[in-house]
């Protein structure tokens, strides 16, 4: 009898410790920018890599299903538009769809919640396509269509640059320009597809211009709350309920810029005095723009780690604390922008750390429903409803 009771109750705590929770969750990433290191860095996603945060062990060791990889053109390299931006975006979801094809027992190339459910079924990783910033669509509504049928499922207006239809968050053209009429046209195609409109990056004009454009659910692919860390990049209090009533979904960002108070002002501070050294690195690289661009992150990196007061997986949550407080559980999901930043969360470095999340929302008296839902159940119920009429 006590050993039946015995075995009995071991059973339901180790169904029910974190990692059991976590691992029973179809986790997806909304936000990574790993598939440029493919392209630039000639990585092998199948090994475990020694820098960088994301690779397939990795991932896997941290319950990751799904990963959005950011197919992300870098206007100062590759234009605002035209061949060479198209040609960057292109190179991307070749990169993507050749790591699905090599390795078909790790990866399984996903366009819809259906797909990501059955990866995970099999135990394999959904690669998903995002584009980020609409600069490869080269002002062209024909083009949204021809990404659509490369597989690309997501895709916001614009990156740190403004373009000419679409305001960004990061430049000073941005602050006064919404969407124009062009604009307008490209949120109305993605929606007659069911292309998700991601409003991070863009303007406060343009994210309104979206939510009252849009008739599908929009989403915030790598974002977080301005009321706790008060970046541009970040959302207001009236931006998250007006995008939760669109049914959508806040993906919040694991970068310490965007969600710790104050870091933003030290890292600028710091940037300053590091700018010889960064300079160095860039002059001392032999390699092309690119190459020269990673040597300069390189150092950055190093330089925030050893300078930068460190942040902690729980000031992730205090901003889906924030979110699930104003809008309710099922308007909140996760977006790391990993192998996008030069400084990542102590406790939440990689992808390899992601239990630590559940364990910080099981800790706070979240129920196993709303972490799934939190991990990637709302994102799965996004996608699902961008096809409905
Ligand atoms: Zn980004």
């Amino acid at each position: 009898m006590t050993q039946t009771n015995q075995v009995a109750s071991n059973t339901t705590e180790s169904n029910n410790d974190p990692l059991a929770i976590h691992y029973r969750a179809i986790a997806v990433d909304m936000h990574a920018d790993t598939v440029q290191r493919v392209l630039d860095e000639h990585v092998d996603l199948q090994q475990e890599l020694k820098d960088g945060h994301l690779d397939a062990v990795r991932a896997k060791a941290g319950g990751l299903d799904a990963q959005f990889f950011s197919i992300w053109v870098e206007p100062q390299l590759f234009g605002l538009g035209g061949a060479k931006a198209v040609k960057r975006a292109d190179d991307q979801i070749e990169a993507v769809r050749e790591l699905a094809e090599r390795h078909p027992e790790t990866w399984k190339l996903a366009t819809t919640a259906a797909d990501v459910r059955q990866a995970a079924s099999d135990g394999k990783i959904a690669a998903l396509l995002g584009l980020e910033g609409g600069y490869a669509i080269d002002e062209k509504l024909e083009n949204v269509d021809r990404y659509y049928q490369l597989g690309v499922r997501y895709m916001s207006p614009a990156w740190s640059v403004s373009t000419s239809w679409a305001g960004s968050s990061g430049d000073d053209v941005g602050a006064t320009r919404g969407l124009n009429d062009f604009g307008k046209s490209v949120v109305r195609e993605m929606n007659r597809l069911g292309m998700m409109v991601d409003v991070s990056h863009v303007s406060d004009k343009t994210f309104w211009d979206i939510v009252n454009t849009s008739t599908k659910p929009v989403v915030a692919t790598h974002s977080a709350c301005r009321a706790i860390a008060d970046v541009p990049r970040n959302l207001t209090d009236d931006m998250i309920v007006a995008l939760a009533k669109t049914g959508g979904v806040v993906n919040v960002i694991f970068y310490p810029e965007h969600i710790e108070p104050g870091w933003t002002q030290k890292k600028k501070k710091l940037d300053a005095e590091i700018a010889p050294l960064v300079q160095q690195a860039s002059a001392n690289e032999p390699g092309d723009a690119v190459h020269k661009k990673l040597a300069r992150d390189r150092v950055r990196a190093e330089q925030y780690a050893k300078r930068l007061p460190p942040v902690t997986v729980a000031r992730i949550v205090d901003h889906i604390d924030h979110i699930v407080k104003l809008v309710g559980v099922d308007h909140v999901g996760i977006g790391s922008d990993f192998d996008g930043v030069q400084a990542t969360t102590a406790d939440l470095a990689t992808v390899a750390d992601l239990p630590n999340l559940t364990r910080e929302l099981l800790t706070r008296g979240y129920s196993e429903s709303d972490v799934t839902k939190i991990l990637g159940g709302n994102m799965l119920r996004v996608m699902e409803a961008q096809n409905r009429p």
